[in-house]
């Protein structure tokens, strides 16, 4: 039994300063954790034990899909990340640190590397494959502003997997078999998360899930469709692409006065046009070089997207000597004449009647038409989807919600295996690269995630299987001998079946107790005191309900384990 009175333990009335969201705020003031620095937080005996439960949660679920627990440094040598080039993409937000020889290493923000290194020393035939392997270990990321508590700290804790396959079908059973043990993490530790369709991002590859929480504050879009469950991140999501209305050709290309017009809105205004007749033209660097982009007025171009048709080449906006050079004066750029690579969005395929820029400052083109007019290289999906779009599975209107990421899988390929040398040899004898995935979990932010998700005005409600204790046994007469006694041996006998208990046993006021007991938010409430035992035995509650049942001692065990259950 935790006795409150041996335990590291004080509740605040009042939330720090700096808490922003309702888990931030709870997990301070029910004493689970402190701040040490900024997004630098102490786990308190609590918070520590509702870590621990999580970690064994995801413990079981690994060992139960055949990874294997392993430990490795945080502190990794830059030669490691040279070889993939991160040392260099990686930028600020990666910690670096050297040693008094002036050697460089960096404070692990992911792993891929190190594991790409071991398997490249321990895996050399086909006959060791496949392998998962995972850990976990504290990630370090310098984020500009750390804020939301754990949600987004300098410091965290991860649990991060990686497969080792010989061929595209083991890796894509890897895969699954993570995602699986992802879905039934999320169930065990009490925590609605929901996989969608992601961007693989700066770690590169073509497939991935990330596994959303949906909470008001999160830093993600995703794209919902309420009919038939699809879901991506507002980056990765796709639409039913409707095309623009204007198919008919309206006569040859007309230039059109348009002076100190340069937005779609402002020339869709002045020329008193329907915005999405408008295009929208833009010049990007892809890999370095200049292409021009088309889409319709009123739609935002995805750079995810462009990056990915790239082949994951480096996407910036080109400045406007660039622009005026390849096309014209910012502002006022179309695709008619221009002797550039030109992509435009699907919705402007068969485009025959639209208004372009000119190329020429104070002026546009109307009734022009894409085929006829402009060198189209090819229609892709280019724009940011938003809600009121159609869903590329089924059709429906997508709905927009914003999310925090609490696990995400990914199917590398051999990014990583073919640029350390990480091969193994076939059964003919052939050298190949391993065919990796890499399967992340933010094991302290589902921590606090499980917070938000789950309180009320009072406090925490914490799911039974993650609760630092499952029942808070409040003695509310601790001077009284026979009361001691009883919830004594209640404490005993829970514990006796596996329930761990939490005993508040100070000298406070039954109010104070029962205000705390609502903060802290373990699972089943029990009282023990003189007027309950008076009425015939404890009073028992769950955390979620407002009325208290009042149960006999011999038959106290039996309700606590129902009310678990
Ligand atoms: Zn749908």
């Amino acid at each position: 039994m935790l006795r409150w009175t041996e335990t590291l333990l004080n509740t605040l009335r009042e939330p720090p300063q700096d808490a922003e969201i309702v888990s931030h705020k709870l997990m301070i003031r029910a004493g689970m954790m402190r701040k040490l620095g900024g997004g630098l937080y102490v786990y308190l005996p609590l918070g520590m034990r509702a870590l621990r439960k999580i970690e064994t949660i995801v413990r079981e679920e690994m060992d139960r899909a055949g990874a294997q627990e392993t430990l490795f440094p945080i502190l990794q040598p830059a030669e490691l990340w040279k070889q993939t080039g991160r040392w260099e993409t990686m930028g600020p937000g990666m910690f670096r640190v050297k040693d008094r020889k002036d050697a460089w290493y960096v404070l692990a923000p992911t792993a891929e590397e190190a594991f790409t290194a071991l398997a490249k020393s321990e895996i050399s035939s086909y006959r060791q494959l496949p392998r998962i392997i995972y850990q976990l270990q504290d990630k370090f990321r310098d984020e500009i502003r750390p804020r939301f508590g754990l949600i987004r700290g300098k410091e965290f804790i991860m649990k991060d997997a990686y497969s080792f396959d010989a061929d595209d079908a083991g890796a894509d059973k890897s895969y699954w078999a993570m995602h699986a043990a992802y879905v039934r993490i999320f169930e065990r530790v009490g925590l609605k998360a929901k996989p969608v369709e992601a961007d693989t991002g700066d770690i590169g590859g073509n497939f991935s899930h990330e596994f959303m929480v949906f909470a008001a504050n999160g830093e993600d879009g995703i794209l919902d469709c309420p009919a038939c469950g699809y879901a991506a991140n507002q980056e990765r999501a796709e639409r039913r692409v409707q095309v623009v209305p204007y198919q008919t050709e309206a006569g040859a290309p007309e230039e059109v006065a348009t002076p100190g017009q340069h937005s779609c809105e402002e020339v869709a205004r002045f020329l008193g046009r329907p915005i999405d007749q408008i295009v929208k033209s833009l010049v990007l660097l892809v890999g370095g070089k200049p292409v021009m982009v088309l889409v319709p007025g009123d739609r935002e171009l995805s750079e995810t997207k462009l990056r990915r048709l790239f082949g994951g080449a480096k996407v910036e906006e080109a400045d406007e000597a660039t622009v005026a050079k390849v096309a014209g004066p910012v502002g006022s750029i179309g695709p008619v004449g221009v002797e550039l690579p030109i992509y435009a969005d699907r919705a402007l395929e068969g485009a025959a009647d639209m208004v372009v820029g000119a190329n020429k400052e104070g002026f546009h083109l109307a009734h022009v038409s894409l085929a006829r007019d402009a060198k189209v290289v090819a229609y892709e999906d280019l724009v940011t989807v938003r809600e009121g779009d159609c869903c590329p599975k089924c059709g429906a209107t997508l709905t927009i919600r914003r999310g925090t990421e609490v696990g995400q899988c990914f199917k590398l390929g051999t990014k990583y295996s073919a640029a350390m040398g990480a091969t193994y040899l076939d059964e003919q004898g052939v050298a190949k690269p391993l065919i990796m995935g890499c399967y992340g979990i933010g094991v302290s932010r589902t921590l606090q995630a499980i917070v938000e998700q789950s309180n009320d005005a009072d406090g925490i409600i914490w799911p039974a299987s993650v609760a630092p204790c499952q029942v808070n046994l409040l003695i509310l007469d601790p001077d009284n001998a026979e009361v001691v006694a009883q919830a004594e041996a209640l404490g005993k006998a829970l514990e006796a079946r596996g329930i761990d208990v939490f005993v508040d046993d100070r000298a406070e006021r039954p109010g104070v107790k029962f205000k705390d007991a609502d903060l802290i938010g373990l699972p089943v409430r029990v009282v023990a005191g003189a007027k309950s035992l008076a009425k015939g035995g404890f009073e028992i509650r769950r955390r979620t309900e407002r009325d208290s049942v009042v149960v006999a001692p011999d038959k106290a065990v039996e309700t606590i384990a129902d009310l678990l259950r």
